[in-house]
């Protein structure tokens, strides 16, 4: 499928399917599992079209390209890669970045992103500016032409702050023309936000959360809005190596088929929790979108959290977010736990935020669940 004008449900549901890689034409891509491919003659290497041949499956391999060509499509960028985690995958954007290069950040993003942002400016030099991600006119001053990247993710992690992509896009570009907007679009996905088209340049997925949506899985994802930003990207993702096996590939263009079906119901499941959650004596403050499955929210003290955690009979005490199975985390002590207090409390990820990742059961159950988990 390569036209695009068919709806995002369209394309979701025909993954892989049409592809002509598979003599047999089965309707599900089929698992490739070859690290190397035969050549005919010296010719056929002397002529290799890394675009049609296969030679080493680091390179290109035919069930991660029917994905990646997949992920193209829905994010409508130029190309995509499959990486072994969304870490990977920010590892690869970030390859594109020097020594001395200016980027600028949204404030509360995921914390492995923090602490390689640290790690980089430790050892490579790149120096980070952080944007509070509400003023634009802060955003504005922040961006020069010296800003060679600007980092975000929305709605934010774990406070639900949203991002308004298209003014970002305009500010950083007027700054300067060749910066790279990139946008961690893991929360929301596709089916809800296409940062490219609002002008971003890059989007990075963690796809261990809703786009592989099953808890069962690490991947990480990197879309390109142009050929030139993807090929310098090919040449990092060929010479580094973090990529997505044929297996796994597999795994997430299966899942990719359901994506739009679950979103759907992770908003309907997450809107009725939210309200159920805003009931609740106990509970302070609810911290939710609108859409997506992902909800925050204050209680009174740490005797809940304690209380709560032990008490949850359907809900698990477990990190990551995004799959059927519903999650509840403490992001200070997880997720943000590398954060510096001081960082943390600013942003109000105090010991009584939780953060809770609504899956797919019936969502009478799980706010009984959180209603008797909390004492009631
Ligand atoms: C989980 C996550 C990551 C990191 O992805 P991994 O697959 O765990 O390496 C990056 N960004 C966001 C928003 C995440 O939730």
């Amino acid at each position: 499928m390569t036209e695009t004008h068919f709806d995002i449900d369209t394309l979701l549901a025909q993954a892989g399917n049409h592809d002509n890689h598979d003599q047999f034409h089965a309707i599900s891509t089929p698992i490739y599992l070859a690290s190397n491919f035969r050549h005919r003659d010296l010719e056929d290497v002397e002529n290799f079209d890394p675009k049609k041949q296969y030679s080493y499956s680091r390179l290109a391999t035919p069930t991660r390209n029917v994905l990646q060509k997949t992920l193209a499509e829905l994010e409508g960028g130029a190309q995509a890669f499959a990486l072994s985690s969304g870490m990977a995958a920010i590892q690869l954007a970030f390859s594109l970045f020097k020594t001395g290069d200016e980027i600028v950040t949204s404030d509360d993003l995921y914390g492995g992103s923090f602490r390689y942002f640290d790690y980089l400016t430790d050892h490579y030099g790149i120096k980070f500016r952080q944007w509070n991600g509400q003023d634009y006119d802060q955003l504005a001053k922040l961006v020069t032409e010296d800003t060679k990247g600007v980092w975000l993710e929305t709605p934010s992690n774990p406070t639900m702050k949203i991002i308004d992509i298209d003014r970002v896009a305009e500010i950083t570009h007027q700054a300067n023309q060749k910066a790279l907007v990139c946008v961690d679009n893991t929360f929301l996905t596709p089916v809800y936000q296409r940062p490219l088209a609002a002008g971003a340049d890059i989007v990075v997925h963690s796809a261990t959360k809703y786009l592989s949506g099953h808890n069962d899985m690490l991947a990480g994802v990197v879309v390109a809005k142009t050929n030139e930003v993807a090929d310098a990207l090919a040449f990092n993702f060929n010479t580094t190596g973090a990529v997505l096996d044929p297996f796994d590939s597999w795994l997430l263009l299966r899942s990719l088929k359901t994506l739009s079906v679950r979103m759907q119901r992770h908003t309907a499941n997450a809107q009725y929790v939210a309200k159920q959650l805003e009931k609740l004596p106990q509970v302070q403050k609810v911290l939710y979108p609108g859409k997506g499955g992902m909800i925050s929210f204050y209680v009174q003290n740490r005797d809940q959290v304690d209380q709560l955690f032990k008490r949850l009979k359907i809900i698990s005490f477990a990190e990551s977010l995004g799959g059927v199975e519903s999650l509840l985390t403490i992001p200070s002590l997880q997720t943000h736990h590398d954060m510096p207090e001081a960082d943390r409390l600013k942003l109000g990820i105090t010991d009584e935020l939780l953060r809770l990742s609504v899956g797919l059961e019936n969502p009478n159950d799980l706010a009984a669940d959180l209603a008797q988990g909390l004492g009631n």
